[in-house]
């Protein structure tokens, strides 16, 4: 590499390496694998956004990042039953040639697409759970009257002159980070479901308000790593700033519904008499590891809290499941 390269370079080079590689989500902890009850839920969820759309015959299901294709194939089972014609129409957006072939053989039948603007134009149902996340961000620090933009040279940080950043201010030695890919996705996709009408559920982690703070972190084989380690050995993320995206889909003329904790999100949607109703069925150990499936996602000291989902929809739209308190 010659030369300092700016962060969100850095982090894009990184992650395409890392998804790249066999079985990128391996021992990953993200909500569809912690319980089939998430993507059963967020197909319900689909199937009711797509009635209160006046049920379009010509409506997509897509999806953003699908990882290991788990939530889709459990929204799946749900949509076969209520929407057929919706189930039938399976668009998935994935760059990763690995993670593609593993959706292939839990999704068929799907189409894929690398970008979210190569989609069909058709209402839109559109479900992304850690996808801007895995985006790449850059990053200012506050130095005296200016700012410098964090830049990676060989495993370390180095600063160059920048103008101010589009974020909150800081104090000396903070950072203010952003970044322009999410924010051209979620105004992609404002503008789509104005034009065409739909909804994109975003689920991912961010704090409730923007601020400043380094939130760049590395995750190789389940633990945390440096984010500036060897490329391609583990998952860059970083918070996602929900305030910011939302005002950028209302600049748009989108309606913004939510962010709401995932915690009450899926605790409206029937997340515990879900869990609890397979339980039923299951023999101790199997129920109670799903009872605690559900807790996990929905305690705000786990990932009740920190983790949020926000719709993005045409302003017709009456409040969605989840979202009206
Ligand atoms: N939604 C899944 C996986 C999250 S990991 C889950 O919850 O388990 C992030 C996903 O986004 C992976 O599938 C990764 O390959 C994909 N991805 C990352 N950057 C992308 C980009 N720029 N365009 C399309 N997909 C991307």
């Amino acid at each position: 590499m010659s030369g300092p390269e700016r962060l969100d370079h850095f982090m894009a080079r990184a992650n395409a390496a890392y998804y790249a590689g066999p079985d990128p989500l391996a021992g990953f902890t993200t909500a569809p694998e912690i319980s089939q009850v998430f993507g059963e839920l967020l197909g319900a969820w689909a199937a009711v956004a797509w009635q209160a759309m006046g049920a379009p015959e010509e409506a997509i299901l897509a999806e953003a990042g699908p990882g290991r294709g788990t939530l889709m194939a459990d929204a799946l089972r749900v949509l076969r039953r209520a929407a057929p014609g919706l189930a039938g129409r399976v668009q998935l957006v994935e760059t990763s040639p690995s993670l593609r072939a593993r959706q292939a053989s839990v999704v068929p039948g799907a189409a894929w697409h690398d970008r979210i603007e190569d989609l069909p134009p058709a209402p839109l149902l559109l479900l992304a759970n850690e996808f801007l996340d895995a985006l790449p961000i850059r990053q200012c620090v506050r130095r005296g009257a200016g700012w410098m933009e964090r830049h990676v040279a060989d495993g370390t940080f180095v600063e160059l002159p920048c103008p101010a950043p589009p974020g909150p201010d800081a104090a000396e030695g903070e950072v203010v980070e952003w970044s322009d890919a999410a924010r051209a996705v979620v105004r992609h996709v404002a503008a789509r479901v104005v034009a065409h009408g739909g909804v994109a559920l975003f689920i991912d982690y961010g704090p409730e308000h923007s601020a400043p703070g380094d939130s760049l972190q590395a995750v190789r084989a389940g633990e945390a790593a440096d984010p500036l380690g060897p490329v391609g050995e583990a998952d860059l993320t970083a918070h996602v700033d929900f305030a910011a995206l939302a005002a950028i889909a209302r600049a748009e003329g989108a309606a913004v519904q939510g962010p709401v904790a995932q915690g009450i999100f899926l605790t409206r949607l029937g997340l515990f008499e879900r869990s609890r109703a397979l339980a039923g069925r299951q023999p101790p150990a199997t129920a109670g590891a799903l009872m605690q499936a559900a807790q996990r996602l929905a305690e705000p000291h786990l990932m009740g809290r920190l983790f949020k989902a926000v719709a993005v929809c045409h302003p017709a739209l009456p409040p969605l499941p989840g979202f009206a308190a």
